[in-house]
Parts: C-alpha cells; structure tokens; sequence
C-alpha cells in the first residue's frame, strides 16, 4: 500500500472575527440599574477566527488571518498578539470602525454574561482580489459566523472554486443558508450547535446523519465527550477525549479546530487527524485562557503519543 503522503508545513487561510475580550470578575453580576465593584479585569485577545488562527499555527501550519480591525490601540495589541503566534496578518485590514469587543462579565460560582459588539468585525463583507489569491493558495480554509454571513458565503465560494478545503464552525448558532453548506466540505459544531441546526437534541449521531444531508463530512465536539465524526456512506464513529483535569475550557472548541484542519491538510487519516485534535484541545482546557492556553506542535505530538 502506498503511505499517505504528508505536506510538511500546511497553509491554513482563516477568514474571521478578532476581537478584544474585556474580562471583568465580580462576585456577582450586576442587576439592571445596578453598580458593583469588581475583583480584577483582564484584556485578552479573543474572536473566534483569531483564535483558530493562532491554534492552527501554533499546531504547525503557516497561518495567514483575514478579516478587519479598527485603527485603535486595541486593533494594533490584537496584530501584534496573532503576530507573536506566527500568524500572517498582511490581509487583516485597519479600517475606520473601532475594534470589535467582547464585554465579559464573569462572577463567582464561574457565570458568565457577554455582550459582543461586532465593531470592526462587520465590515468583512467580502473578498478583494488579494483575498481571493490567499484563499487560492492555501490547502484549507477556516471559517466561522462571527462575521457577515455574506462574507463566509463569499470565502466558501471562493473556496470551492478553487480546490481548496473549507472547514465551517457554525458559531454562534444560527439558521445557514443552503448555499453556504453546499460550499462546506466539512462542518463541524459543538453538541448545541448541531442541535440548534438540525432540531435534534441529545443525539449527536442523529444531529450528524441529518447534517449529511447538506454537507460530506461532520465532526460534531462532545466536550469532554470527545467528538462524532460522519461522513456519508459510512456509520458515525466517536473518537473518545483524553481524561484530564479541566480547569477552563474556553477556547477548547478553536483549539480542536485549528488542530483539526492542520492534520487533515497534512494528509493525516481521518482517526488519527481526530485524536491529534483532540490531544491539542485537552491540554488548552488543563489551561486558563483561550489563545493563551493553546498548544504547541511538539506538546500536541507528546499528549497524542
Ligand atoms: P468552547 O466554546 O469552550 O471553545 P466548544 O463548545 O466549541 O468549546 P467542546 O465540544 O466543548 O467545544 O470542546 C471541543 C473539544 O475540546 C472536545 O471535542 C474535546 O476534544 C475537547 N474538550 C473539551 N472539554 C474537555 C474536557 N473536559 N476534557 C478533555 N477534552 C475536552
């Protein structure tokens, strides 16, 4: 039998949200109308595009990130944070809209309120031509909905019509339109997500069979489940997380996904390509943080071992 032959630095092109996190901790949220001090506050790069940006190039490949953030200080932390991550930022456009923002409230049995102001995030309406040759060069792009949905629908065109892989995380849960899964080759939401998008809750191989309907391949995460992948013709199989001690799990979804995409694009199989995944999302929950917990390749080779 002829070895699966493996690309030795992959290029993943991810079109999506950055964002800055404004973390405030609090023993207890506010009410409507009232003021309460807070413990601490934290600014942390976040978005979901720019976090699977960071963790496909921290698991390996050569990452390049377009989307848009404003001409702030805020904008310019965001680029130097992916930077620092190895991700190419030259298609991240400065633009005249402030940063997008999220306003996080965390209090403390570890609840959370959020509120999400697009900013600059909404201006990626669609592709320049620079854009378009990016895309066309990559082996994989990644896409999420944290930015109009006309500029995925775009991309993921852009994609098909190129060769190139397109790898979907359908978040925030929303209806999708057919055109956008016929240009997905493989969708992959968590457990809510699948369920908001099919109707089928508490039975993610149910969730999976229906969501082949419109897409080839579906990887459905479980949290500390492990993941559902299914494609058509052939019967769902779970791939089993490892056993860790979780102590924040925010951004484990992008870690998996970004891991994921390296893999596939490495010309891994499919169960391997899950467990590496997988490996790479169980050491970001043993971490705090999103971005910040995110693996490296040789620490994701040495979980997977
Ligand atoms: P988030 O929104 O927190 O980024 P998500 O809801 O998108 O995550 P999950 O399904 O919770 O995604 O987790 C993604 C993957 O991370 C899982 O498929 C699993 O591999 C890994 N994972 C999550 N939680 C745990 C855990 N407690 N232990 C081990 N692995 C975990």
């Amino acid at each position: 039998m002829t070895p699966t032959p493996v690309t030795p630095t992959p290029h993943i092109a991810v079109l999506g949200s950055a964002n800055m996190d404004l973390v405030a901790y609090v023993a207890k949220a506010p009410r409507r109308g009232e003021t309460v001090t807070g413990r601490e506050f934290r600014t942390v790069p976040g978005g979901k595009g720019a976090n699977q940006a960071v963790a496909a190039a921290r698991a390996g490949a050569t990452v390049s990130m377009i989307g848009a953030i404003g001409a702030d200080t805020f904008g310019a932390q965001l680029r130097s944070s992916l930077e620092h991550s190895g991700v190419d930022t030259d298609l991240l456009r400065s633009v005249e809209t402030p940063t997008g923002t999220a306003h996080i409230v965390v209090d403390d049995e570890g609840g959370n309120a959020i509120v999400v102001v697009p900013g600059a995030n909404g201006t990626v309406k669609g592709l320049t031509p620079g854009d378009e040759a990016l895309i066309a060069s990559a082996d994989t792009l990644l896409l999420q909905l944290e930015i109009p949905l006309k500029g995925v629908l775009t991309a993921a065109r852009a994609a098909r019509r190129h060769g190139v892989r397109t790898v979907l995380t359908p978040a925030p849960a929303q209806p999708l339109p057919d055109e956008l899964l016929a240009a997905t080759d493989l969708l992959l939401p968590n457990e809510h997500e699948a369920a908001a998008l099919t109707g089928i809750a508490d039975d993610p191989r149910a969730a999976a069979r229906s969501l082949l309907a419109q897409v080839p391949e579906v990887v459905i995460t479980l949290g500390a489940e492990g993941s559902l992948y299914a494609a058509r013709g052939a019967e769902p199989v779970t791939v089993p997380a490892p056993r860790v001690t979780a102590v924040d799990t925010t951004g484990a979804g992008d870690t998996f996904a970004g891991a994921l995409a390296v893999a596939l694009a490495e010309g891994r199989p499919v169960p391997d390509a899950l467990h590496w995944a997988s490996s790479a999302a169980a050491l970001s929950v043993q971490r705090p943080g999103a971005s910040a917990s995110m693996p490296c390749r040789k620490e994701i080779d040495a979980q997977a071992n």
